[in-house]
C-alpha cells in the first residue's frame, strides 16, 4: 500500500509551490515531487524561475543597470566616478546568492506550511499513482486523490545551432557568462532574448539580434513596439529583422574559437562571426518521462497538457497548470493557475481571468502592456478610441533624466471600458499593474480620470493617457487620436 496524500504535484516551480502552499492552507495533505538539481548538484524548489529564469534574469539586468548608468547617466547628474570596471564573477555570485536564498526560502515555507518535498523524478502512472524516482536510491509509488502536474518547459534547441554549454548556450548558460563576450549574437528577438541580450550589452557587448520574423515584437502594441526598436537601436543593440539561421558552428582552437553563424535576409546569404551565441527561441512543455502510456492523459499538437479553463485534464481529478498548459509562459500566469486548482480542489469556487494576464520585458526602458492591442482590436472590428501620453512631458520622468517612451490606453468608442493598457517607460513593470487593476475592475477611462494620483509619479502618465483617450491631456497639447 503506497503512502496516500490529498494531493501531489508534480514540479515545485512557481506554478506547483504555490499550488502546494495553498493546498496546505485549505487542509489539504499535500506533497510536491521536485527533481531540479542546482550547480552545486543539490536539490532546488522554484523550478525554471528561480533558478534559471526570472529571478537571476532580473538580478543581471539590475546589476548591469548600475553599471550602464554609472557609465552613461551619472555624469548628467554632476556625479563623476572615475575608471568604472565590471566584475562580472562577483556580479554572478551575487546573482547565485539571491537565487540560493529565494529557493531556500521556498523549502522554508514548505516546512512552515506542512507540504511535504519528495525529491525526485515524477512519473503519472494509471488511477492517480504517481512514481518517485529518488535522486539516490530505489523508486517508490505514492497516491492522491488529486495530482497536479506543474512540469514547466524548456529551451528550445535548433538543429542548425546545437548547444555546446559554453559557446552555443540557452538561457541558462547566458546567466553564467564568466567574461562580458566582445561580440555577441542572440538568436531570437522575443522577451528573454532581449532581456539577456540588454545585460550583457550594459556590460559592454556588441549585440546582435538575428530574428526570423519581419516585425519587431509582433505580441506587442505596434506604436509601442516601434518605439521599442527604436530605444534599442539607439542603444546600440544590432536587431536584424526577416533573418533567418541557417547554421551555427563553434570554429577555431582555444582562445580564438568563435561562432560562425550563417543566415538568410531579405539581401541573401549572410555570415556573421560571434565571441557567444545565445539562442533564445522559445521553449517547449515539458513533460520527458512524465506519463505511462495507461495514464491517459491528452496533450495538443504542440506537446501541450490539454486543460479546460480550470486547468482540468482528460482525466478527473488530474489537473495541469503553468507552462506546461496553454496559454502565455508567465510565472505570475502560472501560479494563479496553481491557487485556483488548490482551491477547486478544495472545493472552493475559482478562476483566473486569462483577459488580465500582464507581459513585461525588463529591458531599458521595459515594455509593459496588458489587454488588448490595437492592432488586435482594428482586426476584430472593435470600435476603440485611444489615448498616449509621452514620458518626455512626465514632471517625474524630467527630474529622473528618465523621459524615455509613452503610456497608451485603449478604450471601447462606445462604453468607455479600458481594453488594453501599453507601455514603454521606466518602471513599467511596476505601472503596468494599474492597467491589471483597471481590466480586472471593469474601469472605464473615466474612472482613470476621476483617480488622484499623486504627483509627482510616473504613474501620473496613466492618468493624463487615460484623459488623452478623451483628448483632454493636461500636460500635452491635446491630440485625440483618430482611427
Ligand atoms: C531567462 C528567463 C527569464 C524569465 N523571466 C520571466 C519573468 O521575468 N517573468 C515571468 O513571468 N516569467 C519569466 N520567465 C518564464 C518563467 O520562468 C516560467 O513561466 C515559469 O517558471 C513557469 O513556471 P512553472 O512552475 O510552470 O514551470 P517551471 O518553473 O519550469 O518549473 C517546473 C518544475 O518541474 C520540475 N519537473 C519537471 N518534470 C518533473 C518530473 N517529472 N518530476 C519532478 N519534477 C519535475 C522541474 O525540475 C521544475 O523545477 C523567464 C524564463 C526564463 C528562461
Amino acid at each position: 500500500m503506497s503512502e496516500q496524500y490529498d494531493v501531489i504535484v508534480i514540479g515545485g516551480g512557481p506554478a506547483g509551490y504555490e499550488s502546494a502552499i495553498r493546498c496546505a492552507q485549505l487542509g489539504l495533505n499535500t506533497a510536491v515531487v521536485e527533481q531540479w538539481l542546482g550547480k552545486d548538484e543539490k536539490p532546488k524548489l522554484g523550478g525554471t524561475c528561480l533558478n534559471v529564469g526570472c529571478i537571476p534574469s532580473k538580478a543581471l539586468l539590475e546589476s548591469s543597470h548600475h553599471y550602464d548608468d554609472a557609465q552613461r547617466h551619472f555624469k548628467d547628474h554632476g556625479i563623476s566616478v572615475g575608471d568604472l570596471s565590471v566584475d562580472v564573477p562577483a556580479m554572478i555570485a551575487r546573482k547565485d546568492k539571491v537565487v540560493k536564498e529565494l529557493t531556500g526560502g521556498i523549502e522554508q515555507l514548505f516546512k512552515a506550511n506542512g507540504v511535504e518535498w519528495l525529491q525526485g523524478h515524477g512519473k503519472v502512472l494509471a488511477d492517480k499513482e504517481v512514481e518517485v524516482t529518488p535522486h539516490k536510491g530505489k523508486a517508490y509509488s505514492v497516491h492522491a486523490d488529486n495530482v497536479v502536474i506543474a512540469t514547466g518547459s524548456s529551451p528550445v534547441e535548433l538543429s542548425v545551432a546545437p548547444f555546446d554549454g559554453e559557446y552555443i548556450v540557452d538561457s541558462t548558460g547566458a546567466l553564467d557568462f564568466d567574461s562580458v563576450p566582445e561580440k555577441l549574437g542572440v538568436i531570437g528577438a522575443g522577451v528573454i532574448g532581449l532581456e539577456l541580450g540588454s545585460v550583457w550589452r550594459r556590460l559592454g557587448s556588441e549585440v546582435t539580434v538575428i530574428e526570423a520574423m519581419d516585425s519587431f515584437l509582433a505580441m506587442a502594441d505596434e506604436t509601442i513596439a516601434k518605439d521599442a526598436q527604436r530605444q534599442f537601436k539607439k542603444q546600440g543593440m544590432d536587431i536584424q529583422l526577416g533573418a533567418r539561421l541557417t547554421k551555427a558552428e563553434v570554429k577555431g582552437r582555444g582562445k580564438k574559437k568563435q561562432v560562425e553563424v550563417s543566415y538568410t535576409d531579405s539581401k541573401g546569404e549572410q555570415t556573421a562571426s560571434f565571441d557567444r551565441l545565445i539562442v533564445a527561441v522559445g521553449r517547449y512543455p515539458f513533460t520527458d518521462g512524465l506519463f505511462t502510456s495507461n495514464a491517459d492523459l491528452e496533450k495538443d499538437e504542440r506537446g501541450f497538457v490539454l486543460v479546460d479553463d480550470q486547468c482540468r485534464t482528460s482525466v478527473p481529478g488530474v489537473y495541469a497548470i503553468g507552462d506546461v498548459v496553454r496559454g502565455p509562459m508567465l510565472a505570475h500566469k502560472g501560479m494563479e493557475e496553481g491557487v485556483m486548482v488548490a482551491e477547486l480542489i478544495a472545493g472552493e469556487y475559482a478562476q483566473v481571468n486569462y483577459e488580465a494576464v500582464p507581459s513585461v520585458i525588463y529591458t531599458d526602458p521595459e515594455i509593459a502592456w496588458v489587454g488588448k492591442t490595437e492592432q488586435e482590436l482594428k482586426a476584430s472590428g472593435v470600435d476603440y478610441k485611444a489615448g498616449t501620453f509621452p514620458m518626455a512631458a512626465s514632471g517625474r520622468g524630467k527630474a529622473a533624466n528618465n523621459t524615455a517612451g509613452q503610456i497608451k490606453i485603449l478604450a471601447d468608442a462606445k462604453t468607455d471600458r479600458v481594453l488594453g493598457v501599453h507601455m514603454i517607460c521606466q518602471s513599467a513593470s511596476e505601472m503596468i499593474t494599474q492597467g491589471v487593476l483597471a481590466l480586472e475592475f471593469g474601469a472605464s477611462t473615466e474612472d482613470l480620470q476621476l483617480t488622484m494620483f499623486a504627483h509627482p509619479t510616473l504613474s501620473e502618465a496613466v492618468h493624463e493617457a487615460a484623459l488623452a483617450v478623451d483628448g483632454k491631456p493636461i500636460h500635452i497639447a491635446p491630440r485625440p487620436k483618430r482611427k
